[in-house]
């Protein structure tokens, strides 16, 4: 069965603050929406609040979702006020944004646990950044609908 848990942690802020700047002219680039030092700062976060709202749209998708991954891991959901929506390490953390709906936080998750089930395949086929993206919104898209 998935297992997730939520986190908060001032230690993976500043790892998503880093490599965002680390990234950032790539990220800039790419089109990519990014929070660093604006009013996301200062702005106070309710992240119990958002972790039941989360988990409860998490519920809709769960059962497809482990449908399409099989998994027995156990993964960490970090929020976070910094970086783009959503960000992975291999092999069970996911880094999600607080500043959107519920449901978006929620479909970003599903997003990038996607991700990290099929980074192999994606390795083992070399694909480009925008061949991968195309492949995990596929699958992505028929967890949602
Ligand atoms: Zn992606």
């Amino acid at each position: 069965m998935l297992k997730i848990v939520f986190k908060h942690s001032h230690l993976i802020d500043l790892k998503i603050i880093s490599q965002t700047i680390q990234y950032r002219s790539w990220l800039n680039r790419e089109g990519y929406h990014y929070y660093l030092f604006g009013t996301n700062v200062i702005k106070k976060i309710n992240y119990k609040k958002i972790t039941s709202d989360v988990k409860k749209e998490f519920e809709k998708y769960k059962i497809k979702l482990e449908k399409k991954v099989t998994v027995s891991k156990y993964y960490k959901i970090y929020l976070t006020k910094y970086g783009t929506y959503g960000s992975y390490d291999l092999p069970d953390k996911v880094y999600v944004n607080v500043f959107r709906t519920p449901k978006q936080i929620a479909e970003t998750i599903v997003h990038e646990i996607v991700h990290l089930e099929f980074e192999d395949e994606v390795k083992r086929k070399k694909l480009t950044h925008d061949q991968k993206e195309r492949l995990i919104d596929e699958k992505v898209a028929e967890i949602l609908e």
